[in-house]
């Protein structure tokens, strides 16, 4: 590679998708095309590794980054956008938590009287949860608090991070990258359709990428209302107001196989081309990389 293809690389953005299904893993030959594991997404931006959430997806991503640093320290950060399992329940096997030298900054809410740092150590409690305690764990590991409105905007090294409250039960924050490639969003978990739709869609606006929580379709989320999560429906339109260019359906039901999955996508396509809406939609697949 000559050095003006490196330069070309480092300022390239890099999204991988290692876990893009809701609620709970659902590995299986119906699930096998989309995947089974639960929120986890990197994002290499700047030379920074960014990961969002910690479901069961990040153990592989731990096997890759172990690989990738060949026993070099490891320097990531860890955004979470909430505390429900599907989206911390992989971090007691991510394994470049349990070596020295490596460091690992957790940012999220801070919704629990013991912190985001707390809820981290309950589910290693060393008895109920988990058998191997957190305190365990070799990396230097630090938790900050997004904790109101005046800590909405701040900084990974050179990389500007937006994060946005979402309509979800407890609370959730969604995120925002300004990369050299647009601005790339994370929006999940989140209930479409609520009064809070018109911050959402400013957040949102003109999204270069806009990764979103489509788990229902437009009957199953009649019935699920106050769960915290979106219909293709709605997501399609939501991203048409917003004039995102591309559009991922992501956080998918544990009951949509991939049928049911390739049927959704191809009806959100319909709603966006029935709107005469250029934008690209694609579904999320878990071991799928994007390059902006
Ligand atoms: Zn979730
Ligand atoms: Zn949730």
């Amino acid at each position: 590679m000559s050095s003006d293809q490196q330069k070309n690389a480092s300022s390239g953005v890099i999204i991988r998708f290692w876990g893009v299904r809701g609620s709970i893993p659902t590995p299986g030959p119906s699930t096998v095309r989309y995947g089974g594991n639960t929120t986890c997404v990197e994002f290499r931006i700047n030379g920074e590794i960014i990961v969002i959430d910690a479901g069961s997806g990040i153990r592989s991503l731990g096997g890759a980054l172990l690989k990738e640093s060949a026993g070099k320290p490891i320097q990531l950060t860890l955004l979470n956008t909430h505390t429900h399992w599907d989206h911390i329940q992989g971090f007691p096997f991510f394994a470049p938590a349990f070596i020295k030298g490596n460091q690992i900054r957790v940012i999220g809410r801070n919704s629990q009287p013991d912190g985001l740092k707390g809820v981290f150590e309950k589910q290693m409690d060393g008895t109920r949860c988990f058998p191997v305690p957190f305190a365990v764990l070799g990396a230097e590991i630090d938790f900050q608090h997004i904790e109101n409105e005046a800590d909405h905007h701040f900084q990974i090294g050179s990389v500007k991070v937006e994060a946005c409250p979402t309509s979800h039960p407890g609370g959730c924050l969604a995120y925002a990258f300004e990369t050299d490639h647009g601005r790339v969003v994370f929006l999940s978990d989140h209930e479409t359709g609520g009064a809070d739709e018109p911050r959402i869609l400013e957040f949102i606006k003109d999204a270069r990428l806009l990764i979103a929580d489509a788990q229902y379709d437009s009957s199953e989320i009649t019935s699920r209302r106050g769960w915290g999560h979106g219909s293709v429906d709605e997501v399609v339109d939501l991203a048409i107001k917003a004039k995102a260019q591309e559009l991922y359906l992501f956080h998918h039901d544990p009951t949509h196989d991939d049928e049911r999955l390739d049927d959704l996508l191809a009806h959100a396509r319909a709603i966006a081309s029935d709107a005469g809406a250029e934008m690209v939609i694609k579904s999320a697949v878990e071991g799928m990389d994007i390059h902006l």
